[in-house]
């Protein structure tokens, strides 16, 4: 047993050596300035982000966030990544330093996302459409927005929720852990509430959610929490 297990963490060590060249992503990218821009490599890794400007005269624009440091990273199906770091801004004050890049050709950061979600955790914001490996079940939608709706399908796979939009940038992806309520008013109505967001994601569902498809998922996010108040009844009942 205990060879076996020695084994299994050596098979897990070469595994990973062998795997940490491809765990980076160096992307061709714009910072955008307040005004303008400078050009650069974005590099996405699982230890978190970095930025150089390439042809650089003097002091280039170069920084090294890790995941301590990053508050959210928003990685976007449009090429758009933002990072928001955790330092003031001496130029607004007291609002938190934030970093915005538009990568070259809008390469797709499915792969990226999957390499940075468990490292990340909640504080990575996908933009993008990263699917799971089995479909549940899908529903074509519509996110009901102030600014506008926007069309798409909404995917629920065995450990994630998805809106695959139409529009590039207009995706999301919602891992189980990440959402923190899910609710509906009706068979044509869906709201998301992502995890350390005030906001929901309303969408308006263009094909009836058969409500033993709503209970399910909606067990399946609650389950972890629902456990924990049942122990906690069972003490006070004591
Ligand atoms: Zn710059």
């Amino acid at each position: 047993m205990a060879l076996g297990s020695k084994k299994t963490d050596l098979c897990v060590i070469v595994l990973a050596l062998a795997a940490a060249p491809a765990m980076a992503a160096d992307f061709p990218a714009r910072h955008n300035h307040w005004r303008g821009g400078c050009a650069g490599v974005l590099s996405l890794d699982a230890g978190g982000a970095a930025f150089r400007q390439i042809r650089a005269k003097k002091q280039p624009h170069q920084w090294r966030w890790q995941w301590d440091d990053i508050q959210r990273l928003e990685i976007g199906g449009d090429g758009r990544v933002r990072v928001r770091t955790y330092r003031d801004s001496r130029v607004r004050l007291g609002r938190d330093v934030e970093y915005e890049f538009l990568l070259d050709g809008a390469p797709d950061l499915g792969p990226v996302y999957e390499i940075l979600r468990p490292a990340a955790g909640a504080r990575l914001a996908a933009r993008l459409a990263a699917p799971g490996a089995r479909l549940e079940w899908e529903l074509p939608a519509k996110r009901i927005r102030k600014t506008g709706g926007v069309l798409g399908v909404l995917r629920v796979y065995e450990d994630r929720v998805v809106f695959a939009a139409e529009k590039p940038g207009e995706s999301r992806t919602w891992p189980d852990p990440d959402i923190a309520l899910l609710s509906s008013s009706g068979p044509l109505h869906l709201a998301v509430t992502p995890e350390g967001e005030q906001r929901s994601f309303e969408f308006q569902l263009r094909r009836s959610l058969a409500p033993e498809r709503y209970e399910r998922l909606w067990l399946r996010l609650e389950s972890p929490r629902g456990l924990t108040l049942l122990n906690e009844g069972k003490v006070t009942a004591k």
